[in-house]
């Protein structure tokens, strides 16, 4: 039996490295739902080659052009984001491979969640914003969680077979794209420089929240989430060479690495095909990476990942707030409407002024994801 993908976000980086694994494995998988947010064209060459059931375009404005441009074949086109949540639920659908970005990857994996899919998830804001309830659901409706981003891969595949009680997580860290340049030089970074990731080549707003390191930040509440853990046992270790994904020690000492060549197509194939490995010609050489260097942190440079260390521990809607602020002034940013550092201060802005809501409902991260959005904008002075 194949496995049967619905395929969320499958114009972005993580999406297309997924249709390369799929393109490579027509006896393995077979392509249900395709969605994009608006590049329809590139959904449309999707569609034809991989004629899924459906696809969806999330920006309604485009319905009528991917419409017409699949008139000739057999396949459904929805549009808007409710769409979204709909297509994974059917029957048809054994896994949702999550690659959408921000909060809008939110309800289709609750959704998802909800028919006990099994969730291959990118969208690691799915965690940050809810982790509390989306694992809560996922227990009760025997969902399994594979994650794809690639440290959280890492940790998964050391902790098989583990038994005992973790010391600690180290999440490895490139250090993004302004690694190597002195704080004073942060206030006038352009969205061109800040763009430029010297390991990964991913989407635009994953490459600006790496070099502030929001993006570590966030990884380490969806550690905290996925593995279980609180925040005092998850540390973060600059490695520029990613060559190390991430470890884990265990009480006795031992540390566990996961290593390889920065290839996202290794961390989405374990997601789909795990407990199985997929057959790569992948070959990483040690010799020819001879030097692998760790440094601590720069906290003053990067104050990001403390404040999300912060949310983790605060625990209620707080994280969810530091996300909205974070994506409405990643958004500005790369739209040239505000300065670099402006995008942690919205972030410290939004987290003053909102109420944090413990226990929070799915009600209640909507209503926390609106209103940081809203006091980032405040901040911004920027509208709708
Ligand atoms: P991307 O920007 O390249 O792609 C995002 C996809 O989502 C696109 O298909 C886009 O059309 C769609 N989309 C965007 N906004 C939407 C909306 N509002 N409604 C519906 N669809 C929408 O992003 P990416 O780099 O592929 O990252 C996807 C997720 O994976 C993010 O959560 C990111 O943090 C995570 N991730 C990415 C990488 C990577 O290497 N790219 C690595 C680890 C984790
Ligand atoms: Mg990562």
């Amino acid at each position: 039996m194949k496995q049967r993908l619905a395929l969320l976000g499958s114009t972005g980086s993580i999406g297309c490295q997924t249709l390369d694994i799929v393109r490579r494995r027509p006896e393995e998988f077979e392509i249900t739902t395709l969605t994009a947010g608006s590049r329809w064209e590139s959904l449309v060459l999707q569609a034809r080659e991989f004629q899924p059931d459906s696809v969806v375009i999330a920006d309604e404005r485009y319905y009528e052009n991917v419409r017409e441009a699949l008139a000739g074949e057999p396949i459904k086109v929805y549009a808007g984001s409710e769409a979204l949540s709909q297509v994974v639920t059917g029957g048809e659908v054994d896994t949702v491979v999550n690659a959408l970005v921000g909060y809008a990857g939110l309800m289709p994996t609750v959704s998802a969640i909800k028919k006990s899919k099994k969730i291959a998830l990118a969208n690691k804001e799915t965690l940050v914003v809810a982790g509390e309830l989306v694992m809560r659901l996922a227990e009760q409706h025997r969902a399994p969680i594979l994650p794809i981003d690639s440290e959280h891969s890492a940790i998964f595949q050391c902790l098989i077979g583990e038994r005992a009680p973790l010391r600690r997580l180290i999440i490895t860290c490139s250090g993004g794209s302004l690694r190597d340049l002195p704080i004073e030089a942060l206030k006038d970074v352009t969205p061109e420089q800040a763009l430029k990731h010297p390991q990964w080549t991913m989407g635009a707003k994953i490459t600006i929240d790496s070099s502030t390191l929001v993006n570590k930040g966030f990884e380490v509440i969806e550690a905290a989430w996925l593995f279980g853990l609180d925040a005092d046992k998850i540390s973060v270790l600059i490695h520029p060479q990613s060559v190390i994904h991430s470890m884990v020690e265990f009480e006795d000492g031992a540390i566990k690495a996961q290593l390889g060549t920065p290839d996202m197509h290794m961390p989405i194939s374990f997601a789909l095909m795990y407990p199985q490995r997929a057959q790569r010609d992948e070959h990483f050489s040690f010799a020819d990476n001879p030097t692998l260097t760790f440094a601590e942190v720069d906290r003053v440079k990067y104050p990001a990942l403390d404040i999300a260390y912060h949310c983790l521990r605060s625990g209620g809607t707080a994280a969810c707030t530091m996300n909205g602020a974070n994506e409405v002034a990643v958004a500005a940013f790369l739209a040239h409407k505000c300065g670099y550092l402006d995008i942690v201060r919205t972030i410290e802005y939004a987290l003053d002024r909102a109420e944090n809501i413990k226990k929070p409902t799915l009600e209640d991260y909507a209503a926390a994801d609106l209103e940081s959005r809203r006091l980032a904008r405040e901040f911004l002075k920027i509208k709708e």
